[in-house]
């Protein structure tokens, strides 16, 4: 099969700036972390990465680990791109990562300069890229020097390896330092990807507003929080759901009755709004401007088709606003 991309894919989703930079990236953002490794089913993921472009939705988010097994979302992105996407390369956001261990011995995890460079040529060779869109620090390093780091950053993106850097996982105090240290070096802090949904807040405690005032762009993930913010876990749990899979990262142990609770509570009022539960979910994150795009994982082709209409109504009044809130306190 052949694929031929929908021309008039541009006019369905909108486009925020990244915090002060000229790039824009897509309300929804799609990652790869899980449904994309060898362990899934390619015909279905190749299908998903066909029904996002078609929806515009322009930019696609791995890391060097994503699979199972680490490297294998990555391999088959490249893939992808080179059957169905190779005309295309100039209208994708591409970005990856390194901070999690991803080879043995004491150079394939954290932040050294050694790390950062080497998992980065690797990620290239996986994705058959020249260079990446954005690169990421996954996760602040307790032990490297934060300049080190940085300096490694600035580095790629010298070397045309990639053409942004962004940080992940940092608290309000390293990033501070962090985009600090990016602009002394020229490279401004594109962007932080921080996890954020209804339920994961602690980004409202500094870390907005300190990317609004150095104008650096933010996109959350897991904003779903890995599917409990959707409807499917109401009534059990499905045999093809994250909780079933074997090598899934959501665990059954957090389906408590309180969080059932909550995730019905949270459903009546997505369908009074004529929503999705996980639209809502979606929506609640867009309707701060400082959020620049939403990155969404999905286990097949629907579940975009699903999101992307979240950017239909992403107004909530101050009731709805206060009901949720009510529904997200209780214990
Ligand atoms: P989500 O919170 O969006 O969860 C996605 C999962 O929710 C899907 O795989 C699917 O699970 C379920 N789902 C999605 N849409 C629907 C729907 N409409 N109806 C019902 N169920 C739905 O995000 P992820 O946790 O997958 O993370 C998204 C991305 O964020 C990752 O791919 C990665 O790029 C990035 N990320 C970054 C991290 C970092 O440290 N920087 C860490 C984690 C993620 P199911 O399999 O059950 O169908």
């Amino acid at each position: 099969m052949t694929y031929t991309p929908n021309l008039d894919r541009y006019t369905l989703m909108e486009y925020r700036r990244c915090g002060r930079s000229g790039l824009k990236l897509p309300l929804i953002s799609l990652g790869l972390w899980q449904n994309f490794g060898h362990v899934d089913v390619a015909e279905n993921f190749r299908k998903t990465l066909h029904t996002a472009f078609d929806a515009g939705i322009t930019h696609f988010d791995l890391a060097n680990n994503y699979g199972p097994p680490p490297g294998s979302a990555e391999e088959n992105f490249g893939r992808i791109l080179h059957q169905d996407f190779r005309s295309l390369r100039d209208e994708l956001i591409i970005s990856t990562k390194a901070g999690y261990e991803m080879w043995p011995g004491p150079y394939g995890d954290f932040g050294s300069k050694k790390y950062l460079v080497s998992s980065l040529d690797q990620s290239l060779q996986r994705m058959r890229l020249d260079y990446v869109d954005i690169f990421y620090h996954h996760r602040p390093d307790p032990e490297t020097p934060l300049e080190e780091t940085m300096a490694a950053l600035d580095l790629i993106v010298r070397q045309g390896k990639a053409l942004y850097v962004g940080i992940s996982n940092y608290k309000p105090a390293e990033a501070e330092k962090a985009i600090a240290l990016l602009q002394q070096l020229g490279t401004p802090c594109l962007i932080h990807q921080p996890k954020y949904s209804m339920l994961e807040r602690w980004v409202e405690e500094g870390l907005l507003d300190l990317l609004e005032d150095k104008g650096v762009g933010c996109i959350p993930f897991s904003p779903l929080a890995q599917g409990l913010l959707t409807n499917k876990y109401l009534s059990g749990v499905p045999a093809d759901s994250r909780v079933a899979k074997s090598h899934g990262t959501l665990k059954a142990a957090q389906l408590t009755s309180e969080m059932l609770e909550k995730i019905k509570g949270l459903n009546k009022i997505a369908q009074n709004r004529s929503q999705s539960l996980a639209q809502m979910a979606i929506a609640w994150l867009l309707k701060d401007t400082r959020i620049t795009s939403v990155l969404i994982g999905a286990s097949k082709p629907e579940q975009v088709t699903d999101a992307v209409q979240a950017g239909r109504n992403i107004n909530f009044s101050p009731d709805e606003l206060n009901e949720i809130e009510v529904i997200l306190s209780k214990n």
